[in-house]
C-alpha cells in the first residue's frame, strides 16, 4: 500500500535519527566512562602506591629497629669487644657496619662523614635515622647511650651497588615498577629487575609531564597517580611519601594491570548500554511495524467502507442500468412485436425478425449482467411458486428446438411424465438454469444432438428430486479446462469458440444459482464429443397428478402460435396506462388493440389524475419512475382522494426495476400486482 508506504517513510527516517543519537551518545558514554574509569583507578592506585610505600617504610624500620637492639647490646658492654663484635654482623648482603665517635671517627668499621650523611647528626642527638648519600649508599644510623649522653653512634651502611640486591620494591605480582627517591630526586632504591628500557622510559620524556602533575598532586596530599597515554599503551604513574624517612616512593604500571577488574565494570556498563540500545532498536522497529499495521488496519477499513459504497453505488447504477436500457430495448421490442403482426411484406417481416433477434441477444447479454451481479451482491432471493414443470420443458423446448434445428441439430427431450403435475420452488431459477445449458449445448454442438432428459427421484410424499441433465455431442471440454468453467467472463479453449458468441458468465450463474438451490452442477465431457451437464433440485409436490406428455401440449401450443390471436375481447372494460415515456403507451396500446378494450394513456401523473377524476376505469397501469410526480406517490395521492370513482381501483405498477425485493416494495406500497417488463422466461 502506497499511503502506508508514505506514512511509513518519516516514521523510518526519525528512526534513523534516533539510532544515529544512539549511537552518538554510545561513544560519549563510552569516553565518559573511560575517564570514569581512570579517576577510579588512579584513586585505586593512589592507595596501593600509599600501602607499598607503608611495606617500604616497613623494611627501613625493621632495618633500624635491629640497629637499635644492636645498639642496645653495645651499650651495656660497650667494653667487652666480643659482644660489640657480634653486633657488628650486617644483616644483609654487602652491608657493612660501624661505630663512630660524635666526630665521626670510627671506633669499629670504617669512618663516615656527618657531611655525607646527615642522619648521623640526628642520631648524636638521640634518633634513630636513614640518610643517603649519592654513590656512597644508604646509611641506617641509631644513638649508643652512655647513661644519658650518647657515646657512640652505631651505623649499618648499604652501599650505592647493593641498595637494589637488598631494598628493591615488588609491585603489582612483578606487572608494575617502583623506585624510591630522595627529596631531591636522587634515586636511592632502583626498580626491581628493571631493563634499561624500564629506566629510559621513567625518567623519558614520555611521563614527565604526567610526573610533574603527580608531583604537585603530592603537595596536598601524601600519595597520587595519574594515568598517561605514551608510545607504549596507557599508563599510570605513581607517587607515595615513605612515612618516617623523607623519600618518596614511584613507580608506574601498564592501564591492563592497573584497571583489572574496573575493566569488567566498563564492559558491563557497556553491554548493558547495548542491550538498551538493541531494545531500543527492536522496539522502535516493532512499533514502525505495528504502527503500519494500525494505519494499514485503517486503510483497510477505510478501502472495506470505500469497496461497501462502491458496491451500494454499483447496485443503484444496476437499478437504473436495468431501467434505463431495458425500457428502450422493450420499446424497440413492442414495436417490432407489432410490425410483425401487421405486416405481410417479407422484407419488411425479415428486418423486424432481425431486430427481435438482435434485442433478445442485447436483452439476455443485460440479463445475464444483472443476474451476475445481484447474485454477488447477495440481492438475487428466490421466489417460490407453485408451477406446471409440463409449462416449464414446454417453454424450454419452444426456445431452444428452433435454435437447435436451424443448426441441423436434432433436440431430443426425454422427459418422465409421471413428473408431478404441480411442484413449488423458483421456476423462473430452474428455467433460467437449464436454459443456460441448454443454450451453450446448441452452441457448442455443431452436428449430431442435444439430449434434455427430465426425470424425478422420490424422496418423500411431498418431496421429490428433479433431475435434469442435457447431453451434447459437440466440443467437449478439455479435463484441464473444467475448473475454469465456474469462473465468471472466463470462457475456455478460446482458439477453437473464437467465433462463438458468449460473455463466460452463464455457467458462473448456473453454479451460483444452483448453489442458492441446495444443488450442484454436474459436469462430464470428453474432448472432441461432447459434454453431459447435469443438477437434481428438491422440490415441494403440490399436486401428485402426472404431468402426462408435454409435447401435445407443446404441438398445441405451437398451432397456437402460428397464427397468433388474442384469447379475449372486451369492449365493455376501460383501462388507463399512465407513462411518461409515448412511445411506450403506443406500444401497450397496439398490443392490445385487438382485444377491443377501451384505452386511455397519459403522459405524466398529474394528467392521469385528472382522467380519473372524469372516467372509471376497472384497471390502472401506472408507470413507477415518471418526472415529476412518481407512480407511488400517484397512487397514494388516488387512494387519498374522495368523489374519485377510481380511488378503489386495482392499480398495477408497471416497471422494468429487476432489482430482488421490487415486487414487495410496490405491493407495500399499495399496488394490486407488479408488471415487470422483462424477466427472462417471462412470468
Ligand atoms: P459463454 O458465454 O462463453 O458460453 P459460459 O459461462 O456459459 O460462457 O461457459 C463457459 C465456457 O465453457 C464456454 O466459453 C465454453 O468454452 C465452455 N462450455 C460451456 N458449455 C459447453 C458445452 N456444452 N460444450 C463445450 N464447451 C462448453
Amino acid at each position: 500500500m502506497r499511503i502506508v508506504n508514505n506514512i511509513k517513510a518519516p516514521r523510518t527516517a526519525v528512526n534513523v535519527c534516533f539510532i544515529i543519537v544512539l549511537i552518538f551518545v554510545g561513544i560519549l558514554m563510552s569516553s565518559r566512562v573511560q575517564v570514569l574509569l581512570h579517576r577510579f583507578t588512579e584513586g585505586q592506585l593512589s592507595r596501593q602506591a600509599q600501602t607499598i610505600a607503608e611495606k617500604a617504610s616497613q623494611v627501613f624500620e625493621t632495618e633500624l629497629k635491629s640497629l637499635s637492639q644492636k645498639a642496645g647490646a653495645i651499650e651495656h658492654n660497650p667494653e667487652d669487644s666480643s659482644v660489640v663484635m657480634h653486633s657488628l654482623q650486617p644483616s644483609g648482603a654487602g652491608m657493612r657496619l660501624g661505630l663512630v665517635r660524635i666526630d665521626g671517627t670510627a671506633v669499629y668499621g670504617g669512618d663516615v662523614s656527618v657531611l655525607d650523611f646527615a642522619g648521623l647528626q640526628s642520631s648524636f642527638r638521640g634518633r634513630g635515622m636513614i640518610s643517603f648519600s649519592a654513590g656512597k649508599g644508604l646509611l641506617f644510623s641509631y644513638p649508643v647511650f652512655n647513661g644519658p649522653n650518647i657515646k657512640y653512634v652505631l651505623y649499618e651502611l648499604c652501599p650505592t651497588d647493593k641498595i637494589g640486591e637488598n631494598f628493591s620494591i615488588s609491585c603489582f605480582e612483578g606487572m608494575g615498577r617502583a623506585l624510591v627517591l630522595s627529596a631531591a630526586d636522587e634515586l636511592i632504591v632502583p626498580f626491581e629487575n628493571s631493563t634499561e628500557e624500564d629506566r629510559a622510559f621513567f625518567f623519558g620524556e614520555e611521563l614527565s609531564d604526567a610526573f610533574g602533575k603527580l608531583l604537585s598532586d603530592l603537595e596536598l596530599s601524601s600519595s597520587a597517580a595519574r594515568y598517561t597515554d605514551t608510545t607504549r599503551g596507557g599508563y599510570y604513574v605513581f607517587a607515595s611519601e615513605i612515612p618516617d624517612t623523607g623519600f618518596y616512593l614511584a613507580g608506574f604500571v601498564d592501564y591492563e594491570t592497573a584497571s583489572k577488574g574496573a575493566d569488567s565494570i566498563v564492559s558491563l556498563v557497556g553491554t548493558v548500554y547495548l542491550m538498551i540500545s538493541l531494545l531500543f532498536v527492536i522496539g522502535s522497529g516493532y512499533l514502525i511495524f505495528t504502527s503500519g499495521m494500525i494505519h494499514s488496519n485503517d486503510e483497510l477499513l477505510k478501502a472495506k467502507l470505500v469497496a461497501e459504497e462502491a458496491s451500494r453505488a454499483k447496485s443503484d447504477f444496476l437499478a437504473s442500468m436495468s431501467h434505463e436500457i431495458r425500457t428502450p430495448i422493450n420499446a424497440i421490442l413492442g414495436m417490432d412485436e407489432m410490425i410483425l403482426r401487421e405486416y405481410d411484406e417479407p422484407a419488411l417481416r425479415q428486418y423486424a425478425l432481425n431486430i427481435r433477434n438482435a434485442g433478445n441477444t442485447l436483452l439476455s447479454l443485460i440479463n445475464d449482467i444483472l443476474d451476475f451481479s445481484k447474485i454477488e451482491s447477495g440481492k438475487m432471493e428466490l421466489i417460490p411458486v407453485e408451477y406446471e414443470m409440463s409449462l416449464v420443458i414446454y417453454d424450454l423446448v419452444s426456445m431452444m428446438k428452433p435454435r437447435a434445428e436451424k443448426k441441423g441439430l436434432s433436440f431430443i427431450v426425454r422427459a418422465d411424465e409421471n413428473i408431478p403435475r404441480v411442484l413449488y420452488g423458483d421456476n423462473i431459477r430452474i428455467k433460467q438454469c437449464i436454459l443456460n445449458i441448454l443454450t451453450n449445448a446448441v452452441k457448442y454442438t455443431e452436428t449430431g444432438s442435444v439430449v434434455m432428459k427430465v426425470d424425478q427421484e422420490y424422496i418423500d410424499e411431498s418431496h421429490i428430486y428433479l433431475k435434469v441433465s442435457v447431453k451434447d455431442t459437440g466440443i467437449g471440454i478439455k479435463p484441464e479446462d473444467l475448473e475454469r468453467l465456474f469462473s465468471p467472463f472466463e470462457r475456455v479453449d478460446e482458439t477453437r469458440n473464437r467465433n462463438i458468441e458468449g460473455t463466460g458468465l452463464g455457467m458462473s450463474i448456473v453454479k451460483r444459482m444452483l448453489a442458492m438451490m441446495d444443488s450442484k452442477l454436474e459436469v462430464q465431457s470428453e474432448y472432441g464429443k461432447g459434454s453431459e451437464f447435469s443438477f437434481s433440485i428438491r422440490q415441494e409436490v403440490r399436486s401428485k397428478a402426472p404431468m402426462g406428455d408435454y409435447e401435445k401440449n407443446f404441438i398445441h401450443n405451437m398451432q397456437e402460435q402460428l397464427s397468433y390471436h388474442e384469447q379475449f375481447t372486451a369492449p365493455e372494460a376501460h383501462i388507463l396506462i399512465v407513462d411518461d415515456i409515448e412511445m411506450n403507451l403506443t406500444v401497450a396500446a397496439g398490443l392490445l388493440k385487438n382485444t377491443e378494450i377501451g384505452i386511455d394513456t397519459a403522459l405524466s401523473a398529474k394528467n392521469a389524475l385528472e382522467l380519473t377524476e372524469k372516467k372509471e376505469y376497472d384497471v390502472l397501469f401506472i408507470d413507477d419512475r415518471m418526472p415529476g410526480m412518481g407512480g407511488v406517490e400517484m397512487l397514494r395521492e388516488l387512494r387519498s382522494q374522495t368523489g374519485n370513482p377510481n380511488t378503489a381501483k386495482p392499480c398495477i405498477v408497471l416497471t422494468a426495476n429487476a432489482i430482488s425485493g421490487a415486487k414487495e416494495k410496490y405491493i407495500k406500497d399499495g399496488f394490486e400486482d407488479y408488471l415487470q417488463a422483462h424477466r427472462r422466461g417471462g412470468a
